[in-house]
């Protein structure tokens, strides 16, 4: 029942992965239709089904503009996992506040970069102005495709019957 679904807007985009058990309860409720089946069956105390791998909704849906959560992860794969101080590019990043938290600086998008350890080490609880570093770009808010959602999910991989209903550039992972 946690198995990843496919859900497809009305006019068969892309809209979202959610598990089995939330399809189901789409499908029976009439919301959904199933389009491809992974082959499992689904028991329940009344019934057997077959279960879903790409459902369609059976009205068509606004998306939702998608946001990309404020994360470690996030923050360093915006920065293309290089320190903004010093240039490097390491799997071992910390999070930097440009201004300092106990200085009024905000856990936000605007106000987190990656750094090195060195680099964070030397900036200390200073800002770059007072430690003399220099930002190599100021950090900012990433926009979010209208795939995001989809395609963060896809990074534990697609399944073959998912394929001809995205988009090129997705689902190759
Ligand atoms: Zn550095």
């Amino acid at each position: 029942m946690d198995m990843p679904v496919l859900v497809l807007n009305y006019n068969y985009e892309p809209l979202n992965i959610c598990a089995a058990r939330r399809a189901v309860v789409l499908v029976l409720g009439g919301k959904a239709e199933v389009l491809e089946h992974n082959g499992h069956d689904i028991v329940t105390p009344s019934q057997v089904l077959r279960a879903p791998s790409v459902i369609r909704l059976s009205h068509l849906v606004k998306r939702p503009m998608p946001q990309v959560k404020l994360s470690r992860r996030e923050i360093f794969r915006r920065d293309n996992y290089t320190c903004q101080y010093c240039g490097l590019r390491t799997s071992d990043l910390t999070l930097d506040h440009v201004i300092p938290r106990h200085r009024g600086g905000g856990h936000t998008w605007e106000n987190l970069t990656s750094a090195c350890r060195a680099c964070n080490h030397r900036k200390g609880g200073r800002t770059p102005e007072e430690a003399r570093m220099k930002l190599r770009r100021q950090p900012f808010r990433p926009v979010a495709g209208p795939y995001y959602a989809i395609e963060r999910r896809l990074q534990n991989g697609a399944f073959a019957e998912w394929r001809k209903f995205l988009p090129a550039s997705l689902g190759q992972s």
